[in-house]
């Protein structure tokens, strides 16, 4: 009776939306605000686009896709949901890169379009401050930021002024919004934190439609909440995101093991870096798996050496890459390969299988866009992604590495796409934060980044997938999934474990009605 008194409900609403937009009925203005009725979309192309994501594994299509021109439009939405008997709910909609649906709305709700905001702010969405002041940020710089905005488009206007944020992903055409919804990490994480850790302050429109700043500070309940907090709890317009001066160029350095132990303790030694000693510290560290499965991507490497790769990896079925990278300024060259040389120093990786390239930071930073374009030209870009995110504690990523990457990947000899495996500092996360990881002081990122070609395939690697959490939980391996869905309510308890009750307080406290970001399936 609920479900169909819900549908009545949501078509009464519609028809007013129609109504107002056709007519612009002041009668009708009580329900649905004059002021946004207009900017409820609901043109079949719109709703399309709006009912997949990269994964392209969930659809959900959206009654209506809300598109707003100015933050008090979201205020407006969020209110009038709250108005109705039975609330609509709101899913804001970065560049929707999640897998699982995380940014679509249940049945009858609406998708919020956070891209639209970028025309409302009329190419002001990143301010850069005047660093003068020197009051706020490691070294007094900041920039303001849309919710909306792309790190990309964050790292060119930095860039002008010589700054750059601290803390990336390894792609970066994701919005803030969805990064700092979610932690945002990679091969800098282990030095800066995550990117949840590198934020001084930000605007929410919260669940109930409240506009609040805050900060560590100042309404520090709703800043702690918001990161990592899933779009749970409010919807981000702005962050301030501190910016330190900028490298030029950087020196990228692969590393290649045929033994995880020696891969592992050499990555856990670069990461142990001395805080007092920073400018000795790399800037940059992951690893990947190279799996003897052509054909093999061996683009980083000159050509003369790529046979001598291939058959490292055919003698040994499975290497480690340790990616190590250096910033440096252009006129400090001859430091920084002093600098590289003391950190490559006493490493174990097979001897002469060290290389190096030296490109500029923004090509460095933006290198998966290169990627993302040749996959588009081949049609591999628009395809099902079952990928599988999981942290790893450092105890056990030995037993990890037979059990799943030699036990499962090697034995089955699936692995289409990439497999990304790094450690990082947990002294750098703030454990206030809705963020969950293992409770290590170390611990592993670990990536499956599956692409399928069709169903079958999505099956084959769902398949994987679970066998790998299966064999965790067999072994009481705790990890910890990241950027996850599609899990019963009992799971999401298990995923928050201790901090479970916390985060239902806290949806509580700033989404009473269970509006927001209904495609993470945690309270619906
Ligand atoms: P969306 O998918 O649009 O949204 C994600 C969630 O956040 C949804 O629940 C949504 O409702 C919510 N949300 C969106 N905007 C807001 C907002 N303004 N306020 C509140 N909630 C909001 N992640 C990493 O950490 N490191 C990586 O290196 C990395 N690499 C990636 C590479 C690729 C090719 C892809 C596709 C993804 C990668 N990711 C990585 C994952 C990525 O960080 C997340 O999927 C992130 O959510 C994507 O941002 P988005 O703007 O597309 O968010």
């Amino acid at each position: 009776r609920n479900f169909m008194f819900s549908r009545a409900m949501v078509l009464l609403w519609l028809s007013i939306i129609a109504f107002t937009q056709a007519h612009s009925h002041p009668s009708s203005a009580f329900l649905v605000p004059k002021e946004i009725a207009p900017k409820f979309n609901h043109d079949p192309q719109t709703l399309s686009l709006a009912s997949t994501d990269y994964g392209h594994i969930v659809h959900e299509t959206p009654e209506a896709v809300f598109e707003p021109s100015s933050v008090n439009d979201i205020m407006a939405l969020i209110n009038f949901s709250n108005s109705l008997p039975i609330p609509l709910t709101i899913a804001a909609r970065g560049q929707a890169h999640s897998n699982l649906g995380q940014a679509m709305t249940t049945r009858g709700g609406v998708v919020l379009n956070m891209t639209q905001l970028n025309g409302y702010r009329n190419g002001c969405g990143i301010i850069v401050s005047d660093c003068d002041g020197k009051k706020e940020g490691p070294l007094g710089c900041y920039a303001d930021v849309g919710g909306e905005q792309l790190w990309v488009d964050v790292l060119h206007a930095s860039l002008q002024h010589g700054l750059t944020p601290l803390s990336w992903t390894d792609y970066l055409y994701l919005t803030i919004g969805g990064t700092l919804s979610n932690a945002g990490i990679s091969g800098q994480t282990f030095r800066f934190g995550p990117q949840i850790s590198n934020v001084l302050e930000l605007d929410v429109v919260t669940g109930k439609g409240e506009l609040v700043t805050c900060s560590a500070e100042k309404n520090s309940e709703a800043f702690y909440a918001v990161l990592g907090g899933l779009g749970q709890f409010g919807v981000i317009t702005r962050a301030r995101i501190p910016l330190r001066p900028a490298p030029t160029r950087v020196k990228w350095v692969h590393l290649l093991y045929n033994n995880f132990t020696a891969f592992s303790r050499d990555q856990e030694h670069l990461i142990s870096f001395n805080e007092r000693n920073e400018t000795n510290a790399a800037d940059y560290v992951e690893g990947i798996l190279l799996l003897n499965q052509p054909p093999l991507d061996l683009s980083f490497y000159p050509a003369f050496d790529q046979p001598r790769i291939t058959s490292l990896v055919t003698q040994h079925g499975i290497i480690y890459i340790i990616e190590l990278v250096k910033y440096y300024h252009n006129n400090s060259k001859a430091a920084v390969d002093q600098e590289v040389a003391n950190l490559v120093n006493g490493l174990m990786f097979v001897p002469t299988f060290k290389f190096e390239k030296d490109v500029s930071y923004e090509e460095f930073l933006n290198r998966v866009h290169a990627e993302e374009e040749v996959l588009r030209s081949k049609g591999l870009w628009e395809v099902p992604h079952p990928w599988l995110n999981i942290f790893v504690p450092r105890s056990r990523i030995s037993d990890f590495n037979e059990g799943v990457f030699k036990g499962i990947i090697l034995k089955q000899n699936i692995i289409a796409g990439l497999c990304i495996v790094y450690p990082v500092n947990r002294n750098k996360w703030d454990d206030r934060m809705s963020a969950v990881t293992p409770d290590e002081d170390v611990f592993y990122g670990v990536s499956l980044l599956h692409a399928a070609t069709g169903f079958d395939e999505v099956k084959t690697f769902q398949t994987q997938n679970q066998q790998i959490l299966q064999f965790c939980k067999d072994n009481g391996i705790k990890i910890t999934e990241y950027l996850t869905g599609n899990k019963t309510h009992q799971e999401w308890v298990q995923h928050f474990g201790p901090k479970w009750k916390l985060f239902q307080d806290r949806k509580t406290q700033f989404d009473p009605k269970r509006i927001l970001s209904p495609g993470q399936g945690i309270f619906q």
